[in-house]
């Protein structure tokens, strides 16, 4: 059969328009990926623009759903020697916005740290030792009085995290605490890969995602009621012994390897880990954590200017604070710098 030349260009024509059109159709017509078990973020009235300024649209949205920041329970995991050096920092920034929210793990008792924070302060007569066995024995404890208090959110901190407590809610405000959520910023761009301990003496491998304990990370209710077994009372120390990792790493085992519930990863939360002065500025009040490092030689802190020097806010954390709560009283005041 013969096609004269002027047709065959048109045919090819034709059947390109008709490949574009298919090429674009195809992203609609595939599920989405993870559609599975994952929890699904429900939809926001608007995006917010001003952070500082979204806790009344955002919260009221959350108040309505789930009862707002009264049911969040904000975990931070400290030692003796910071209580002067980083929690002091925390009470005066983030943790004023969420007094009752926040309760501070501790290894020591201290009189002072007590007055500000009364039945706040747990003590939890784990070990001061930076040890996998202390920092388990904390997360374990941790652990409990999330499921004693009743809240709906267990989010854990670092004494080096800042939260930011607007975007914390609004975050929370797109889940549901009796669906399985699990969310915190992946430590590494891959699975952990782990050898569990198994009855005699054998083991076998595991992997997972877990979230980085330094960038801080949150569990539904839900969830964590389902951990129970392997979490609670002491069961937490055992887990973490059955394969020898890190509270964090722990934590991800039982909720990815054990109960099989997906990590959600987000990048809002933030970690020293990360290389902090990369955070672009302007998206910086946006996020749900942050974090310092490193301040003796290299110093990791995001770079954000404002009300304080590098010398007078080393951390960035008030600079923040101000620009989150400018009204605060020790904020230097509008239109006079
Ligand atoms: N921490 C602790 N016991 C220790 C040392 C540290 O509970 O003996 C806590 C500390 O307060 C912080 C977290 O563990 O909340 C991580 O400690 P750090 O920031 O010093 O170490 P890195 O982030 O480098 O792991
Ligand atoms: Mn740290």
């Amino acid at each position: 059969m013969h096609v004269s030349s002027m047709g065959a260009s048109k045919l090819c024509f034709l059947f390109s328009l008709a490949l574009c059109a298919l090429l674009l159709l195809i992203p609609t017509l595939q599920p989405s990926q993870h559609q599975g078990d994952l929890p699904r973020p429900r939809a926001h009235n608007k995006p917010a623009r001003h952070p500082g300024r979204l806790v009344t649209g955002s919260e009221g949205d959350f108040l309505h759903r789930t009862g707002g920041l009264k049911d969040i329970f904000i975990a931070v995991k400290t030692t003796r020697k910071y209580h002067k050096s980083r929690l002091d920092l925390l009470f005066q920034t983030w943790v004023s916005k969420a007094k009752e929210q926040t309760f501070i793990f501790t290894d020591g008792e201290d009189q002072e740290l007590r007055r500000r924070a009364g039945a706040n302060v747990i003590n939890t007569n784990c070990s001061a030792a930076h040890t996998r066995q202390a920092l388990c024995c904390k997360m374990s404890v941790e652990y409990d009085k999330f499921i004693e208090s009743q809240r709906k959110w267990f989010c854990h901190m670092d004494d080096d995290n800042y939260v930011i407590v607007p975007s914390l809610l609004k975050l929370l405000s797109s889940y549901h605490h009796t669906q399985d959520v699990y969310l915190g910023r992946p430590s590494l761009d891959h699975p952990i890969e782990a050898a569990e301990r198994v009855k005699s003496d054998g083991s076998v491998s595991v992997k997972f995602w877990f979230a980085t304990g330094g960038a801080g990370f949150c569990i539904s209710r839900g969830l964590a009621l389902k951990m129970s077994p392997w979490a609670s009372l002491g069961n937490f120390i055992s887990t973490a012994e059955k394969i020898r990792l890190p509270d964090d790493c722990t934590m991800g085992y039982i909720i990815e390897a054990l109960l099989e519930v997906t990590l959600t990863h987000t990048h809002l939360f933030h970690s020293h880990l990360e290389n902090l002065q990369r955070l672009p500025t302007d998206t910086v009040l946006e996020q749900v954590t942050l974090s310092y490092g490193g301040f003796e030689n290299r110093r990791n802190v995001i770079s954000i200017g404002g009300a304080f020097s590098l010398v007078e806010d080393p951390s960035r954390f008030k600079t923040v604070h101000c620009l989150l709560y400018p009204e605060t009283d020790w904020c230097p005041s509008m239109g006079h710098h």
